[in-house]
């Protein structure tokens, strides 16, 4: 069973923030920012390649009220979701991250010096 799904279980422990029957919000062990949660659906779904237009309905108005409470809508937020290898995916449950509380950095993301995608 992958970490999340333990989490999910409350197999490990984890500073939740929201949930309802489809979907937690915890807060990330190693926070990018004053404010980073985690938002996942309960159910095992590897990635946002596995997400269905139905589960993507059901979980933006979560999002936002997570958003809402943590009074992001008005200052702005970041969020992200990793995929795969490349886009840097290392617990392989599909999860949204929500990060902010401050003016957030839009670093050079890659090392790769080629200039073909400028
Ligand atoms: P990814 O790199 O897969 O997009 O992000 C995984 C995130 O999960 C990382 O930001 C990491 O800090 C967080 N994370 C990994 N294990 C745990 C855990 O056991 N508890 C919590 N709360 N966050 C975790
Ligand atoms: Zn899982």
């Amino acid at each position: 069973m992958c970490i999340f799904c333990k989490i999910v279980k409350g197999e490990i422990p984890a500073n939740k923030v929201y949930e309802n029957d489809e979907f937690l919000a915890f807060n990330d062990i190693n926070p990018k920012a004053p404010i980073h949660i985690l938002i996942i659906p309960k159910k095992h779904i590897e990635s946002f390649q596995n997400a269905t237009p139905e589960l993507m309905s059901k979980i933006t108005p979560f999002i936002k009220e997570i958003v809402k409470k943590f009074e992001l809508d008005k200052r702005g937020y970041r969020l992200i979701t990793n995929v795969g290898e490349e886009g840097g995916q290392e617990v392989m449950h599909l999860h949204f991250h929500l990060l902010g509380g401050t003016k957030l950095l839009w670093p050079k993301l890659t090392t790769d010096e080629s200039k073909k995608y400028i």
